[in-house]
């Protein structure tokens, strides 16, 4: 099973009128599509053997044929609380990227990859360090989700939440992460409501732009969450930090956001890691109101995730509160996030680097 070559066709690579015209095209019925369908993003499964309601000699085509693409585990890490899981998965070429399964009261939330490694190289961050391999298609994408809901399945539990944060880029590999939000959003399919979702990017400026414009399958604007890794609120200090910030300084970044709130009437998270000396000060902490003054918005507050690559630390307990104080003074809404999963290195990149030092 999945044992195969990176040219063989993946299932999860194909939507609705590509299975039909795939099956049409070896003589089968069209109602075969759908049931396929049913198996993949309904029943969850992940061989050939289960879709019993398929004759058995287009089960044997299906499996000569193609593959379902779903990865290999090759690596798995609980935190000792047992509410986090982070897997290492192995796609069909050798290469392998990581997810992690967060269990929050009664949300299911996957941290899923866009891309093997990251060519933007943020200072530090795990998956900037190793350099970008390649980018992943949209069925690899989606096929790290279905991985965590079919995991939850014999637990009654449904993957209620998806967040685009685990290696990568994801406005940097568009079309791909886009063909995997819609498959996830699918009223027929998994049904993961799109204000569910949570896309994170280092601020790609006309990414952003271009997600403003996307439709949903009802009309209307996609409603996915934007979380922009700002970190920096001065361009002096986000060049250092962020090497992307060089190309979309933050003039161009915010321009973009102020774009999306107005097309999608959602309001964008920035994500800021909290590093001693670095980004903590009551400097910085102004700077960033100043920028949020007119945007709808919400911060959330990340201790830093210690990686080999980088000699920051995450900020005092001193430093968070004064942090703090600035953005409350300036009446900023912000949540100071847990270090969930700390444990287990569940900061993105961190179980690759261990597997591939
Ligand atoms: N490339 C995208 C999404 C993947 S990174 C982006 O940069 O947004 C997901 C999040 O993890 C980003 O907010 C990133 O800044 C943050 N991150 C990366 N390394 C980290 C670390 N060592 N500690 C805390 N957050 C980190
Ligand atoms: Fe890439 Fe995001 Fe890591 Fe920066 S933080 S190197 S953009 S994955």
């Amino acid at each position: 099973m999945n044992q195969t070559t990176p040219s063989t066709a993946q299932l999860y690579d194909l939507d609705l009128p590509a299975l039909q015209s795939l099956l049409e095209s070896w003589g089968e019925p069209a109602y075969r599509a759908h049931q396929l369908w049913e198996w993949l993003y309904l029943h969850l499964v992940d061989s050939f053997d289960q879709m019993t309601n398929l004759p058995k000699s287009l089960r044997e085509r299906l499996a000569s044929k193609t593959t379902i693409g779903a990865p290999r585990v090759a690596d798995t890490v609980v935190s000792e609380d047992g509410e986090t899981r982070k897997d290492l998965l192995q796609l069909t070429d050798g290469e392998a990227v990581e997810a992690v399964l967060m269990h929050y009261e009664r949300r299911h939330t996957a941290c899923i990859s866009t891309q093997v490694g990251c060519l933007i190289g943020c200072a530090f961050c795990a998956t900037g360090q190793m350099g970008f391999r390649r980018n992943l298609t949209g069925g690899e994408i989606v096929a790290q989700a279905l991985h965590f809901a079919r995991l939850l399945r014999p637990k009654q539990d449904r993957l209620s939440n998806v967040v685009l944060m685990g290696m990568g880029e994801p406005l940097l590999n568009y079309d791909a992460t886009l063909a995997a939000i819609h498959r996830l959003t699918d009223p027929q399919g998994l049904n993961i409501g799109q204000r569910h979702i949570t896309l994170s990017t280092v601020g790609i400026a006309p990414g952003i732009e271009l997600l403003a414009d996307e439709a949903s399958h009802h009309g209307g604007s996609l409603q996915v969450t934007l979380a922009v890794s700002l970190h920096a609120a001065t361009d002096q200090l986000r060049d250092q930090l962020i090497p992307m910030n060089r190309r979309y300084n933050l003039d161009a970044l915010f321009k973009a956001c102020h774009y999306y709130v107005q097309r999608t009437g959602r309001r964008v998270s920035f994500e800021w890691a909290l590093i001693e000396g670095v980004n903590d000060t009551p400097q910085q902490a102004q700077a960033l109101a100043a920028r949020l003054a007119g945007i709808s918005s919400h911060v959330n507050l990340i201790p830093l995730n210690p990686t080999t690559g980088y000699d920051g630390k995450p900020s005092s307990k001193e430093a968070l509160d004064a942090f703090t104080k600035e953005l409350d003074r300036r009446l900023i809404s912000y949540t100071v996030r847990l270090r969930r999963g700390i444990d287990i290195q569940a900061g993105c990149g961190q179980l690759r680097q261990r597997n591939h030092p």
